[in-house]
């Protein structure tokens, strides 16, 4: 059977939720089979990482992150305004 090359971009957006590392990324692509909604495009296949080619589409569940068995392979960089709901109270009691 032949194969058919194809290629394939990052749909430009505003937001760049994750971030893999080429130099601790295994491949195995555990990743991708645990989102859910497709946003990843598998080890392999353009890259020698996962990557996402769907970015805005990424729901920050951190299954990804999750089930990675290598610790800092991929990176979830949530939105700011997600990231105000993980401010520790005694921080902010301190600063008052
Ligand atoms: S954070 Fe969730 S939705 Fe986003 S890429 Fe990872 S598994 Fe998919
Ligand atoms: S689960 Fe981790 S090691 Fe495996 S492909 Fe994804 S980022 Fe790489």
């Amino acid at each position: 059977m032949n194969k058919t090359p194809f290629s394939l971009e990052t749909v430009p957006c505003s937001v760049s939720p994750l971030s893999f590392d080429p130099d601790k990324c295994v491949g195995c692509n555990a990743c991708v089979e645990a989102c859910q909604i497709d946003v990843l495009v598998p080890a392999g296949a353009v890259k020698s990482t996962p990557f996402a080619a769907w970015p805005g589409e990424c729901w920050y569940c951190g299954a990804c992150v999750m089930e990675c068995p290598v610790s800092g392979a991929v990176t979830l960089r949530h939105p700011l305004m997600n990231q105000a709901r993980f401010v520790e109270a005694e921080s902010v009691i301190k600063r008052v």
